[in-house]
């Protein structure tokens, strides 16, 4: 199995942290984007962060992971995942209506209920919804014997977690985040369509604009980079260890050239073990592979979802839904929940005319602190 670490960590390290990434292109130094000019009046102007935060003023050097203690893991005891179980047994037994068939249409649509909301799954299909937003499943549920079957993973990490579990909550008091700016230095990222302007300017605007946000709601604030600098992404995941955060979150913007079509927002966090993941970039997906962050999978999910849906009101375009990624390495080694976010694409010009703007990046940043109040 560890030579698979080997070709694992490669991949990531060649395929950045989740974004399509073009070569940069050759000039390499931009202007900071969170210019005053680009702000829309009737929007908190950003601020400029003070210099005085202990995080990184070159790469940081490796840091020994030390274990962060799960301050918010609640352990359930459960009977073990059976491959593929009968959502009618499992809403009874957890005093749930059995799930009911949607109206006729081109799918068959089944739902079912808990008083934390309703999934609504489709036969034949990995695209499920949950309180409206779209959610990969691993597996494709099935009707057997006039019955929804789900798979036992998908059961345990997506439906349970949403559904059953108490929802994700952090300590009120010494709560510790780390945001991570995509991208940074030679490692552009991807770029905007109509200027080339690279993607590591918009995401480290985004965090500048967020960790504010985020302090006033009693957060302690991390960024893994605070200017155009290049970070490894084992070094993004050890500042996090080492600054014991509660919560990751990777930004990015999302490229999907030569294809200017597409839009919206995905969210990804990492594949639970046995399951495939909904994008692979053409990397090894090996089910079995397992990353200390596979710890938090039902906590990853809801923060998930929880992000997701508030960006997708900030965000406005197509719902690309929560989705599951092994590749990605900024995710493997967190000893805490974390996400990875693509806030749009720009290699979408309608799109990209939107991210190149202080207030769209504004609207972004608000969402996620909203949603971690
Ligand atoms: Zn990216």
């Amino acid at each position: 199995m560890f030579k698979y670490f080997g070709i694992i960590f490669a991949a990531a390290l060649l395929f950045g942290a989740g974004c399509a990434t073009p070569s940069n292109d050759g000039n390499g130094s931009f202007p900071p984007d969170w210019s005053a000019n680009q702000v829309t009046t009737n929007l908190p102007i950003y601020q400029p962060i003070p210099t005085v935060l202990p995080a990184v003023k070159t790469n940081p050097p490796p840091v020994a992971i030390r274990t962060n203690p799960p301050v918010v893991v609640k352990p359930v005891k459960r009977p073990p995942i059976l491959t593929w179980t009968s959502l009618n047994r499992w809403a009874a037994e957890n005093k749930f209506a059995a799930p009911r068939r949607a109206a006729n249409g081109p799918t068959v649509n089944y739902s079912i209920t808990s008083p934390r909301g309703t999934m609504i799954l489709t036969i034949g299909s990995r695209e499920a919804i949950w309180r409206g937003l779209e959610l990969h499943l691993g597996f494709a549920p099935e009707i057997i014997d006039d019955q929804v079957f789900i798979h036992g993973l998908d059961l345990r990490k997506n439906l349970e977690p949403l559904l059953l579990d108490e929802p994700l909550t952090f300590s009120s008091t010494n709560r510790i985040i780390v945001i991570d700016p995509g991208h940074g230095g030679v490692a552009g990222g991807t770029i905007s369509t109509l200027d080339k302007r690279p993607e590591k300017e918009f995401t480290l605007d985004w965090a500048r604009r967020l960790k504010p946000l985020l302090e006033a709601n009693g957060w302690r604030v991390f960024l893994t980079r605070t200017y155009d600098t290049d970070v490894s992404l084992s070094n993004r995941v050890a500042f996090a260890a080492s600054h014991r955060a509660d919560v990751f979150i990777s930004l990015h913007f999302n490229s999907s050239a030569p294809d200017h079509k597409q839009s919206g927002l995905e969210t990804y966090c990492l594949t639970p073990v046995g399951m495939p993941s909904t994008l692979t970039r053409g990397n090894p997906d090996y089910y079995s592979q397992i990353f200390p962050n596979n710890y938090y999978d039902e906590l990853n999910i809801q923060l998930a979802a929880k992000l997701h849906g508030a960006l997708l009101q900030a965000n406005g375009e197509e719902d690309r839904g929560i989705r599951r990624a092994r590749f990605m390495g900024v995710l493997h080694g967190h000893r805490c929940p974390a996400v990875l976010i693509e806030g749009g694409f720009l290699s979408n010009a309608r799109e990209a005319e939107k991210i190149e703007t202080g207030a769209f990046r504004q609207r972004l940043a608000e969402a996620l602190a909203n949603a971690l109040k």
